[in-house]
């Protein structure tokens, strides 16, 4: 991600994640301002400055907060694309309904995680305590909805620079 740019709103608020030359337009027509770079260098004719990493824009964009959709990546994304039950980071990596569809369980985010197939398959029809099994956390909608795509966004707070603007906004991703 190194050069792409993110883009804040004027209160802060994530809005965007840019290429660096639509960084540079934002910045050239003074609509945004840099707050943290990536150390390197940008050198043409007609410019010499670091590269921006997170710009903030110089204007309030007013936007209506989109929903945020259940989707097998934003399930992913959520859960760290990591199985529920056993903790681990393997592939690929399946959809569990944590109380069966069969036994009435429901399409939600408070239902649904990232399993391995293996717990997937041990758990079968069953809820976890029949099974022997036990959920890491309990799965929630995250709190906060970004413009960014959830699954961006995911990504996008592991970055290092990003992380402190992020992170107030953040779902909570590793509890
Ligand atoms: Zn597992």
């Amino acid at each position: 991600m190194s050069h792409q740019v993110l883009v804040l709103n004027l209160n802060y608020e994530p809005l965007n994640i840019c290429s660096f030359r639509r960084a540079l337009g934002l910045l050239f027509l003074d609509k945004a301002t840099v707050l943290e770079t990536n150390g390197e260098w940008v050198r043409s004719e007609r410019i010499e400055m670091r590269m921006p990493s997170v710009v903030r824009l110089n204007y309030l964009v007013k936007r209506p907060r989109p929903e945020l959709r259940i989707s097998r990546r934003s399930i992913l994304a959520r859960d760290n694309f990591t199985c529920q039950y056993c903790g681990r980071q393997t592939s690929p990596l399946t959809i569990d309904h944590v109380i069966p569809r069969m036994n009435g369980g429901s399409h939600s985010w408070e239902n649904l995680v990232c399993s391995c197939i293996q717990c997937n398959n041990s758990k079968g029809n069953r809820t976890p305590r029949q099974a022997g099994l036990t959920l890491i956390r309990q799965p929630r909608r995250p709190r906060f909805v970004p413009h960014i795509s959830f699954s961006a966004f995911a990504r996008a707070v592991r970055v290092d620079e990003w992380q402190q603007y992020l992170e107030p906004f953040a779902p909570r991703l590793d509890h």
